[in-house]
Formats: C-alpha cells, sequence, structure tokens
C-alpha cells in the first residue's frame, strides 16, 4: 500500500510523540493533568441539548439535509450577524453551514488552489492553514505573527511575488493560540491587501464570543469592502461547548460561498437538521447568558494561571479572548519542545510547545483553560513548585 504524495508532503502529527509520553507517564502511575488541548469541559448548554432532543425525534430530520441549510438555521445565523456584529447577510446567497471550521476551511482549499498556487497563513496557526493548502497540491507560505504589532503578520513584508501568486489569506481574531485580538485598523489593512492583489481572505471567526474585560470582539465582515474580498467561518464550537456536535457557518463573499457549495456537493451531504434546528437555539439571545457565565468561568481560570505564571517569573500578557494563555518560555531551555518536555517530566503536566503551530511559535507555550478549575489550580501549584 502506498499513501498519495499530496499526504506524505504532510508533516507527521505534532502531538504524536507526546501522546506517547504522556501515555507512558500515566501508566507508570504519574497523574498527568493536560492543559494541552482546547476543547471546552463544560457540557453543551441545556436549551441547546432540549432542542436537538426535540428535534431527532421529528423524522423530518432523519433524511438528508440540503448542503445550502435550512431556511430557518440560516434566518437564524443573519438575526445572530445583526444583533451580535451589526453585519447585514442574506440567507440566500451568503450563508452555508458547515461539519465544522474545520471542513469549510479544508474544503475552500480544494475549492481554490491549484498546484503552483500559494496561500498565505499565519504562523503560529491553526494547522489546517497549512495541512490544507499541502493536500490541494498548493503551497502554504507562513505569514509570521509579530508580537511587536499585536500577533498580527506585517503585510508589506509580504514578497511581491509571493502575493501575485496567493489566492488565499488565513486570518484568525481573536487568535488560537497567542489570544490575540485584531489590532484598530488591522482588518481595514487586510481588505486593502486583499483587493491589491486579488487574495480571498478567509478569516477563521472561532472565539469571538469567549472575550473578557468589556471586549467585544468584531466580525471580519463589518470592515467596509470585507464582503468583496472575503468569508468567515464561523464556529458553535468553542463558545458554546458543542466541540462534539459538528457546527459552523461560512458566511460572506455569495461568488466565494457559491464555489465551495459546489466542491462540498461533491464531498459530503450537509449538516443533519437536527443539529441546525439546535444551533438556532444557540444562537438565539436566550443563550446569551450562558455564554457570558461561561465566559465569566475561562475570565477566572485566566486569572488564576496569569496570576501563577507571574508569580513564577513568567512575563505574561493576560489575553482579552480565547481560552489559551500564551506565554514567553523561561530562561535556560533549549526550545519550546525542550521546556514542556522538562515540564510533563517533572511536573506531571501537559503544556503545548509554541513550535507546533508553526516556526514563528518557538519560544512561546499555550496554556489551555477547559480544565476544571481544582485540576487547573493544581496545575499550576506544580509549575509553581517546579520553578522553586
Ligand atoms: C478549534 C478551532 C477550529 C475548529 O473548529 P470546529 O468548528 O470544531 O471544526 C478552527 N479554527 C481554530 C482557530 C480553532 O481553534
Amino acid at each position: 500500500m502506498r499513501p498519495s504524495k499530496r499526504l506524505e508532503r504532510i508533516p507527521p502529527y505534532a502531538f504524536a510523540e507526546l501522546e506517547r509520553k504522556i501515555a507512558e507517564k500515566r501508566a507508570a502511575g504519574v497523574d498527568v493533568i493536560s492543559l494541552g488541548i482546547g476543547d471546552p469541559d463544560r457540557p453543551t448548554p441545556a436549551l441547546i441539548v432540549e432542542a436537538m432532543q426535540e428535534a431527532v425525534t421529528e423524522p423530518e430530520t432523519h433524511q438528508y439535509p440540503s448542503n445550502r441549510g435550512r431556511e430557518d438555521f440560516r434566518g437564524a445565523v443573519r438575526d445572530f450577524y445583526a444583533r451580535r456584529f451589526d453585519v447585514a447577510l442574506d440567507p440566500e446567497r451568503e450563508i452555508i453551514p458547515a461539519i465544522g471550521a474545520k471542513e469549510a476551511i479544508f474544503n475552500l482549499n480544494l475549492a481554490f488552489l491549484d498546484p503552483g498556487d500559494y496561500a498565505l497563513a499565519a504562523d503560529p496557526g491553526y494547522p489546517v492553514y497549512t495541512g490544507g493548502p499541502w493536500l490541494a497540491g498548493a503551497e502554504p507560505v507562513l505569514m509570521a505573527l509579530e508580537p511587536e504589532l499585536g500577533f498580527v503578520p506585517d503585510l508589506g513584508a509580504i514578497d511581491e511575488d509571493v502575493a501575485r501568486r496567493s489566492k488565499l489569506m488565513y486570518l484568525n481574531y481573536p487568535n488560537n493560540p497567542t489570544g490575540a485580538l485584531a489590532p484598530e485598523g488591522f482588518f481595514q489593512r487586510v481588505v486593502d491587501f486583499a483587493r491589491a492583489y486579488e487574495i480571498l481572505v478567509v478569516h477563521d471567526n472561532s472565539y469571538s464570543e469567549i472575550a473578557f474585560d468589556g471586549y467585544r470582539p468584531p466580525s471580519f465582515l463589518a470592515t467596509p469592502g470585507a464582503k468583496e474580498v472575503g468569508v468567515e467561518v464561523f464556529s458553535l464550537s468553542k463558545g458554546y461547548n458543542m466541540t462534539g456536535w459538528r457546527c459552523a457557518v461560512l458566511v460572506g463573499n455569495a461568488e466565494a460561498l457559491d464555489t465551495y457549495w459546489r466542491l462540498k456537493t461533491n464531498v459530503d451531504s450537509g449538516l443533519f437538521d437536527a443539529v441546525q434546528l439546535a444551533a438556532i437555539a444557540a444562537l438565539s439571545p436566550q443563550a446569551d447568558g450562558e455564554v457570558a457565565s461561561m465566559t465569566e468561568l475561562y475570565r477566572r481560570r485566566r486569572d488564576l494561571v496569569c496570576d501563577a505564571l507571574r508569580k513564577i517569573g513568567v512575563d505574561v500578557h493576560p489575553p482579552h479572548a480565547t481560552i489559551y494563555v500564551w506565554a514567553p518560555v523561561p530562561q535556560g531551555y533549549e526550545s519550546s519542545t525542550a521546556y514542556c518536555e522538562h515540564v510533563l517530566e517533572q511536573a506531571g503536566v501537559v503544556i503545548t510547545p509554541g513550535a507546533v503551530y508553526g516556526p514563528a511559535g518557538e519560544g512561546w507555550f499555550r496554556i489551555s483553560l477547559t480544565t476544571p478549575d481544582e485540576r487547573l489550580l493544581e496545575a499550576v501549584q506544580r509549575l509553581g513548585a517546579l520553578a522553586k
């Protein structure tokens, strides 16, 4: 058996070695606490689960869904975008359900890239921004997120030829893994750049609903001209504790959505109608309180982690959004991987080396806030003891 050349180009799964070590530690009786993966620990809010329960009892949901999405689902997305982001969307042409953000991001590569094309990808960034272009036979080109610029790429530093050959640009604010918000004016510069080089911007909006300290992260589509050059993937996974449900929506440029839809009709058969009905409940104003209380939980955990890190001399900036704390590796370690291995070895705590998210992540590590409070506290105490 020989895998395709496309698949062989994908670097080995970055967490594989770490997972092996965790399994080894656990087998040896070590109480390992994982602050690695970003997967909300709290259950999906009851009003969403109840909407699902009701929906699955309706035989009309048991048949193939439409790949364009239910009319009531698209209406709920339109209402949510208007209410939350002040963005007007046409439900007929500017909204399509996706089987998670990962599906939409991956399939956009197949829909838009040919061999020889480039896709500009945030570095550090979500792995599909590079794996997707590779699997489409194209090339990802990394754009380093500059800490001094507030973790955005320096668009002016992108090579002219590279820009011309690029057909897609992946961005994500609030950002995983850095926790950064898009600085004032940045989205406008992205629109101007995309227009100049005819690039389709794919804004990954997986974290807009998890923000603290009074911040309300905007949609990329609220930027003047954004809809002419871009699409946005809005995922329900993180903000609504729905990672297992596989529910997201692709919104924005109608021509891009039509192209994505043409590809998608050849790949999958749409989002389960019952999940669409549950998503309507999630996007309704009735769920706002649930989102607010989850956000408050993450804020408390953020403060807990950042206070503890500061006490052990880590110069951490508390993030205003997302479920992650991104911090510099303490002095004296050869790499982020070496530090994270040391922490696992000595403290039984799993944290993620920044290099996993791309070369610009080297020198940093990520802590996910999706672990129950008492375990998070215990992990942080172990980190403190380790530093002494
Ligand atoms: C978690 C995550 C996703 C995946 O979202 P799904 O809707 O669960 O597929 C996409 N992008 C980023 C940046 C993420 O952190």
